[in-house]
């Protein structure tokens, strides 16, 4: 018997573990000052009514013989995926209903993808970046390396001719930095990526906060992407589902590679690894499609985004470099004084009671910037921000 010996090469992540450590002792050494947190990446208003609704619906059919549902498809209910071909419509983009999978949120599928794809590959991971790309890789021990997102390319790196990867991870809007790719940007991938026979895994597990149609919220947008991208989109960030857990993937007919639909292998994998989402979360999920559905979480939307404006307008007003902020619910500013992550974060702690996210644990480019987030209360965010012009 052998261990996958991969896991020891995973990093622990003292991340979350510190702040809560550093969060803890402050709090009990000065129990009368009111901590505001603008660090968390969890959404915090509650399911829009509509979801709520067709949630006890669907419990009910649960309970009545002649609609009661055992195992449901595994790549979903067509009722779902037509939904969100219909949504995918409204980008200009034409999908199959069984282009499109769902799935029991984004993180699951952006590591379980790697199942349809050999261990030789290289892998090209931003850096910063969401932890799950690199981690997932390591456990299989596959080749990484990174692409440098950075104040200079405003953290939003393109290709470099002279590197040669097979796996791309691209996500726009991106998580911690906020930064959006234009479809220009997008085009540059995208082209990379047909040259040298690579695959991009785009997660837009944030689109829904981009507010302009100039900016690209499917990697399908662009020209010959369907040759060369997976796209994963959650529900967690649209309309609170980080605790109800539904999304999908989408990936196209178009992407052949070796002489196989990358779709049939996907199929496979899912029709064997995987039992479907509940059939009553597909419902909940249906539900936020409705025009109504759109009006109540589009509200919850605007109320984050207000909140990331408040929190932009003071970066504005500091004169604060950032990224972020208006088509992303995450604002990523560079640490004022040349503080170290670490530091900015001490500080606004232990002077402010404010706590945010350090860069630094999202990767070697994160040192020396900083995330807060916009998924908090309104009023607490405006005394946050209150707080935040005291610096110095
Ligand atoms: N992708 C990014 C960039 C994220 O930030 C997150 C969650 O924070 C996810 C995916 C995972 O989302 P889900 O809740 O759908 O698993």
């Amino acid at each position: 018997m052998n261990i996958n010996k991969n896991y020891l090469n995973l990093e622990d992540s003292y991340l979350f573990s510190t702040i809560a450590k550093k969060v803890a002792d402050f709090s009990n050494n000065n129990p009368d000052k009111k901590i505001i947190r603008l660090g968390i990446g969890d959404v915090t208003l509650p399911l829009a009514p509509v979801v709520v609704e067709a949630i006890k619906k669907a419990a009910d059919e649960m309970g009545v013989q002649a609609t009661f549902k055992g195992y449901g498809p595994e790549q979903g209910y067509a009722f779902l995926r037509e939904a969100i071909q219909k949504y995918y419509e409204t980008k200009h983009v034409k999908l199959e209903a069984d282009e499109i999978f769902i799935s029991d949120g984004a993180k699951s599928d952006l590591g379980n993808i790697l199942d349809i794809f050999a261990l030789d590959n290289t892998v090209l991971v931003p850096d910063p970046v969401y932890p799950v790309y690199v981690d997932t890789n390591i456990m299989a021990g596959r080749k990484i390396i990174f692409a440098d997102a950075n104040e200079a390319n405003g953290f939003l790196p393109l290709p470099d001719e002279n590197v040669k990867c097979d796996i791309i991870y691209i996500c726009s809007p991106n998580n911690p930095t906020g930064a959006v790719y234009t479809k220009d940007g997008l085009t540059k991938w995208v082209n990379y990526a047909l040259k040298n026979d690579a695959v991009i895994l785009f997660d837009a597990a944030y689109e829904c906060f981009i507010k302009s149609n100039e900016l690209p919220s499917s990697i399908y947008e662009i020209e010959g992407a369907k040759k060369c991208a997976i796209e994963f989109c959650s529900f967690s960030k649209t309309a609170g589902f980080t605790g109800t857990r539904c999304g999908y993937t989408v990936v196209p007919k178009e992407l052949v590679k070796q002489g196989t639909q990358l779709n049939k292998f996907w199929l496979r994998r899912q029709t064997t690894k995987f039992n479907g989402v509940p059939y009553i979360v597909q419902r909940a999920a249906e539900a936020i499609f409705t025009a109504e559905g759109q009006k109540q979480i589009k509200e919850n939307i605007s109320y984050y985004s207000e909140n990331a404006k408040i929190i932009s307008d003071t970066m504005d007003k500091l004169g604060i470099w950032y990224t972020g902020g208006k088509h992303s619910p995450y604002i990523w500013l560079k640490c004022p004084n040349n503080m170290s992550s670490w530091d900015f974060f001490d500080y606004l702690l232990n002077t402010l009671a404010l706590v945010g996210t350090p860069g630094s644990g999202f990767g070697r480019n994160g040192e020396g910037f900083f995330r807060l987030t916009s998924f908090g209360d309104r009023d607490k965010t405006i005394e946050a921000m209150k707080r935040f012009s005291q610096i110095i």
